[in-house]
Order: structure tokens, then sequence, then C-alpha cells
């Protein structure tokens, strides 16, 4: 599948379920009020409309959420989704809060899942208690340990916050190395309403430019080539030996080499995650379109995917540019 800016969409991110066990604040209001079941895409459609990007040549899934391991019988969509690994699928993986990754990390090794982000956006317990609202630390760190130890390579996702956890990132970056984790820094995306009062998101924005700038003084960090195929861009370490990513949406231009699309849990095709134009697809499905019909649907979306997106926040009146949460859409 080649878009019109002769990008090849090789990669499909899932969001599973709008659902989660925490509330973090740059995320979900506290009071989040979730979807009806009958909204989301069972776990058939799912693997079916998978299915068919795989058939078009999408060779990399990522499962996200809200948090995909609170969907009841998610393993069975990792295992269906699993099988698809090495006819067409190079890679599946999954972005998790990790507080039920201590249970999973074994049956998500079998079904054929070799890397995990696990996000953390710091070591302090009573801050992360804050940031998630409800989380405990220690079972979200649990999570990880056991997912290395089921063999699973973990990256760690945090969100930089100004004078929330700004003061971390040299630790994370040690502990990580001390782990064997490699460390992604993403900067604050002006998606849907903090619930935190009047201007909680400029104030949320921290330039991971500067970020990076303050690490160079402790850390060699050196350019990396390595491409996931994510927006990232990363660095080596030097004195860790770990990466060190920053996704940097408000900062940097990371669409001319976009190659993904996401996929809502209610089956809503978004071709960009920084515009609202979209496909719906669960329609597609649930009229009783054959493999055939499916594949057009997606074709079709696909041939619609903008250039790029444009992020801004009005300082005025302190409006997101979409207001879509990023727990639907999937981050
Ligand atoms: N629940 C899972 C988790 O937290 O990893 C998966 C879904 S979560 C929406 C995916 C990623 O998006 C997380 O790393 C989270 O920190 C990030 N995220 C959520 N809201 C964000 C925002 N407004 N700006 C930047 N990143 C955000
Ligand atoms: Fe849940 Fe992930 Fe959003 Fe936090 S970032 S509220 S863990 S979906």
């Amino acid at each position: 599948m080649i878009d019109p800016f002769g990008r090849a969409i090789t990669y499909l991110r899932i969001s599973v379920t709008d659902r989660c066990d925490l509330r973090c604040v740059y995320c979900m209001a506290e009071d989040m009020t979730f979807l009806p079941k009958r909204e989301l895409l069972t776990l058939e459609e799912l693997d079916r409309v998978a299915g068919a990007f795989v058939r078009l040549g999408t060779r990399k899934l990522r499962i996200t959420g809200g948090e995909p391991l609170v969907r009841r019988d998610v393993m069975t969509l990792f295992r269906s989704l699993g099988a698809r690994l090495g006819h067409g699928l190079d890679e599946l993986t999954l972005t998790t809060n990790g507080t039920l990754l201590a249970r999973y990390a074994e049956e998500l090794a079998a079904a054929g899942v070799r890397r995990v982000n696990v996000s953390i956006d710091t070591l302090d317990p009573e801050r992360f208690a804050r940031i998630t609202r409800r989380g405990d630390l220690a079972v979200v760190l649990d999570g990880a340990f056991a997912a290395r130890a089921a063999g699973l390579a973990v990256k760690v996702n945090a969100v930089a916050m100004p004078g929330v956890n700004e003061d971390e990132f040299d630790r994370m970056v040690e502990w990580c190395g001390e782990q064997g984790f490699d460390l992604t820094l993403i900067e604050t995306m002006p998606m849907g309403d903090l619930g935190l009062g009047d201007g909680a998101r400029v104030d949320q924005y921290l330039p991971l430019s500067v970020v990076r700038a303050r690490l160079r003084r402790r850390w060699t960090l050196t350019e990396s080539a390595h491409r996931t195929g994510g927006p990232a861009r990363y660095f080596e370490v030097a004195e860790t030996g770990r990466r060190l990513g920053f996704i940097t949406p408000m900062t940097h231009n990371f669409c001319e080499s976009c190659n993904r699309v996401r996929l809502t849990c209610t089956g809503t095709l978004y071709m960009c995650l920084g515009q609202d134009d979209a496909a719906d697809l669960r329609s597609v499905l649930r009229s009783g379109a054959d493999d055939a019909a499916l594949d057009d649907a997606i074709r079709a979306a696909i041939a619609r995917k903008p250039k790029g997106h444009d992020f801004v926040i009005d300082r005025r009146t302190d409006k997101p540019a979409v207001a879509r949460h990023m727990s639907v859409t999937g981050g």
C-alpha cells in the first residue's frame, strides 16, 4: 500500500479498548466515561481487519489502547495475530502501562511478542501515584521485570512534563541502563481535555530539545541510525550502552517518513494522528462485506492519507488542535 505521497504504509497501530485501569493526567479525565461495549470491535473483528492489513502489506502491528491488557480475553487476539508472524507479518508489539504485565508476560512471549513498550513517567512512587491518579509503581516495575524475564525487550516510555518529572531524566537514563531497558522520552501532545483547569495544557509542554541539551551534560549521546518505523529519533548512550529516543511531535516534523495508520477500538481508521479525516471500517465489517470489499475500503482510506499534521496549542483559548483523546486513537 503506497499513499499519495509515496510512503509505503507498513505499520498499523490498533487500539483494542478505550478503557484503562489508570487515569494519567495528560491522557484522561479522572471521571472518564468509556464507550459502551457494542461500539467496540469484537476480538474477531479486530483480527479480521488486522488480517486485511497484513494481506495488503502491513508488516508491523502494535497493540495499544487505552490499556490493551485490561481487555477481556485479549490474549486470544495476541495468539491469532501472532500466528500471522512469518506469513507477511514481521513484528507484533504492545504498548502497555505495565500493571498487568507480570500476569501476561509469558503468554505474550509465547504468542510471538518480542518487544514491549512500558510507560513509566517517574521512578518516584508518590509522583507515579499522582501522575496516574491511582497507579502503584511497584506493580508496574514488577511487570517490566517479568517482561524481561520472559525474554521480551523492554523500552520505557516517559512523557516529559515540566515541573513534574523533568528533574529525573538523568536518573532514568541511569536506571534504564542498569536494567537493560531502552528509554524514550515523549513530548506532551495537545490532545483531548486535561481536566486540570486553565493553562494546564500549555504549561505541560516541555521541548525535548531542552531536555536533550541538559542530558548531554552528563551523558555522551551519539545519534543513531536506528529506526523502528516510529517517529522517534534515537541516540546511543555511551555510558550505558542503551538507546535513548526522543519523540518530538511539537518541535520536530516527523511526517515525511510516516509509514503508519491507526485503528481505534471502534474500527475507525485514522490516516494521521493529528488530523480528523477517518474511515469507518466498522460499518464496512458489519455490512457483511467480503474480504475484497474490506480491502477496497482500506485502500480507499490510504489513498486519502494527508501529507502531515499541524499540532497547535492556542495560547488564548488553550484549546488543543485535535480534541480527541489519545486513549481512543491509541498512542
Ligand atoms: N495504556 C498504555 C500506556 O500507557 O502505555 C497504552 C496507551 S497510551 C495512550 C500510549 C502512550 O501514549 C503512553 O506512553 C502515554 O504516556 C502516551 N500519551 C498519552 N497521552 C499523551 C499525550 N497527551 N501526549 C503525549 N503522550 C501521551
Ligand atoms: Fe491509561 Fe495509558 Fe492513558 Fe495512562 S497513558 S491513562 S495508562 S491509556
